[in-house]
């Protein structure tokens, strides 16, 4: 039982045998088939997963959290939780497979920014979950005079502090692109070479986002990006995509094309990473298909 189940799983009631009232006569029992035992995983052992959080809103942890049954199947199968404030009993950054880090790193708090470094050094693959840890988002546009931390005024993507494997872009990332990443997390770590190789070709645009970072010559995790990127290159297919995932409404969908409000844009990047078009690639879209049914057999491993 995973640590979720343990902490919000109902005890089931032992309800009492019914009293029968005649004797039974004694019904001799068809000769029951051994059925072969499922398969309960993909492949075996779980990974570690752990929640660091910086400075953000905890919605990425509730967008986590909105997997529901999701999110159980994760914890019994595939992963054991082993540091989150506050879903896990820890107190110290242990080592672990996969660290989701939440919130951007304020540079005038030490204890923030040893904690990126520790979770650097102790985590195998580092994912910046959501618009603040990728991009900085709207805590880039904090300026200091908080009534209980009036001096914490500078606020950084993590990435720009550590390097970071894989970008969830969004605000907050949606709970199935989460989960996506967390399956996919699992089978390039525990899975065999077929499992390792369709992670990858799902993780490589999250993966090229975290390399480009927040550098000011790539991705600029603005409204601009798709701008520059999409409509100019002629790639905008109208799907108003962008529009829907804007958490600002900073797009308006205009004759069939994106209108962005530039001053009302936080940076947050989700509607360039929603873009259909900004990431183009052969390598996903030749096995889309299987990379679907890998993750539907991963979250359903009993086909029930
Ligand atoms: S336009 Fe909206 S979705 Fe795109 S980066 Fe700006 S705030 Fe985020
Ligand atoms: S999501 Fe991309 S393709 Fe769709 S309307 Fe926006 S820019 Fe165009």
């Amino acid at each position: 039982m995973g640590l979720l189940s343990l902490i919000f799983g109902k005890k089931e009631k032992k309800e009492p045998a019914p009293k029968s009232q005649e004797p039974k006569a004694p019904v001799s029992k068809p000769i029951a088939k051994e059925e072969p035992k499922k398969e309960e995983r993909p492949v075996a052992n779980k990974i570690t997963v752990g929640h660091v959080h910086m400075s953000g809103c905890t919605g990425c942890l509730v967008s986590l959290a909105d997997n529901y049954e999701g999110l159980f199947t994760i914890l019994d199968n595939y992963a054991d939780l082993v540091y989150c404030l506050t879903l896990a009993d820890a107190r110290h950054i242990p080592k672990m497979d996969v660290a989701l880090v939440e919130g951007s790193v304020c540079l005038q708090d030490e204890c923030s920014v040893e904690e990126i470094k520790e979770t650097r050094e102790r985590a195998a693959v580092v994912v910046a979950l959501g618009g603040c840890a990728a991009y900085g988002n709207i805590t880039r546009f904090c300026r200091g005079g908080q009534w209980n931390q009036p001096q914490h005024e500078g606020f950084v993507p993590i990435g720009d502090v550590i390097d970071v494997d894989v970008y969830i872009p969004g605000c907050a990332p949606c709970p199935q692109q989460i989960r996506n990443v967390c399956v996919m997390a699992y089978l390039l770590l525990k899975g065999n070479a077929e499992q390792q190789a369709l992670a990858k070709a799902y993780l490589a645009p999250l993966m090229a986002l975290a390399s480009e970072g927040s550098k000011a010559t790539s991705s600029e995790a603005c409204g601009c990006d798709i701008m520059t990127k999409v409509i100019n290159q002629g790639l905008c297919m109208g799907c108003g995509t962008c529009a829907a995932s804007c958490p600002v409404f900073a797009i308006t969908m205009e004759e069939g094309k994106p209108n962005i409000e530039r001053d009302m844009c936080i940076k947050c990047g989700a509607c360039y990473a929603a873009c259909p078009r900004a990431f183009f690639s052969f390598d996903v879209v030749n096995q889309y298909e299987t990379i679907i049914d890998a993750i539907n057999g991963a979250m359903n491993p009993g086909g029930n």
